[in-house]
């Protein structure tokens, strides 16, 4: 439509120059679209707990005479505050990681402090479905970037690959430094042995609130914005995210950055002060 009407108008100024136009206008619907559908799905994922809240809440009024029946809906309630307490927690951390520049507050982060980090966030739940998370690899390496953003990332990964993973099963998580043309990358890959994502959700996962199985991801506090926390703070920081999987025998997250003392070798630090 009006992409194509401005492109017949400037078409007398050559085709590189409407092409670049078009594009950009393509583009700039597309970024449109996106923050649309940003909206509506926040506000959908906003609107499911805070209805099931307000028909809780009716029925625990109209019980108050039966006691078990308030206990049993007053529970109810608990579990979808904590759904909406764990999507706005999300949110700002999404709205974080996108706005801050991560590089700002970056320094050499220790990648065995960010392994116990990630560990330390999961072992209620490990413990609970008697999952056994063993590291190993990460001594001495130290990625370059912003901790928080870094811990929230890996912590993800490790969340994700405990709650998508049947008892009894293992999370391990192995650090090692790879040589890249660019600098060294320190490499942090997570295995689990859990249900695993088809060829056709793998390219899906990392966008916002996209989920294998909506049911089951509510099931476990999931919010779908996890991996697109990972994927934005892995490519903010010079790396990226990627996944191996087999369904049925489990799935790798491998996150790749830069190392520390490569990047401080190619940006000499500068201090503000002197
Ligand atoms: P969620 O909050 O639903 O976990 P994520 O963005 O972290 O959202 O993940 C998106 C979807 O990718 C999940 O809903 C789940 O279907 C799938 N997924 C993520 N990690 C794993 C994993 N380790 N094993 C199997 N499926 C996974």
């Amino acid at each position: 439509g009006e992409a194509l009407a401005v492109s017949a108008r400037v078409a007398p100024l050559g085709s590189r120059l409407v092409l670049l136009l078009v594009e950009d206008l393509t583009e700039a619907r597309r970024i449109e679209a996106v923050r649309r559908d940003f909206v509506a799905n926040v506000s959908h994922e906003l609107k499911t707990p805070v209805g099931a809240l307000s028909l809780l809440s009716e029925a625990v009024m109209d019980a108050s005479d039966d006691p078990e029946a308030v206990e049993r809906f007053a529970g109810r309630m608990q579990i979808e505050a904590t759904r909406l307490t764990n999507l706005v927690q999300e949110l700002i951390d999404l709205s974080r990681v996108q706005n801050d520049d991560p590089l700002e507050d970056a320094e050499p982060v220790r990648v065995d402090e960010l392994v116990a980090e990630a560990i330390d966030r999961c072992r209620h739940q490990a413990g609970t479905k008697q999952i056994t998370m063993a590291a190993g690899g990460t001594a001495d390496l130290h990625v370059w970037g912003n901790r928080g953003q870094l811990a929230a990332a890996l912590g993800n990964l490790v969340e994700n690959a405990v709650n998508y993973s049947p008892a009894r099963t293992r999370v391990g998580i192995a650090g090692r430094r790879v040589a890249a043309p660019g600098g060294d990358l320190i490499e942090i890959a997570v295995t689990d042995q859990g249900i695993g994502i088809s060829d056709k959700d793998k390219d899906r996962i990392f966008e916002r609130f996209y989920r294998v199985d909506p049911a089951r991801s509510r099931a476990t506090g999931g919010t779908g914005l996890g991996l697109a926390i990972v994927k934005h703070v892995a490519a903010s920081h010079g790396g990226e995210v990627t996944v191996w999987s087999s369904e049925g025998q489990g799935s790798t997250f491998t996150l790749r950055l830069p190392e520390a003392g490569s990047v401080r070798d190619r940006k000499p630090y500068t201090s503000g002060a002197a």
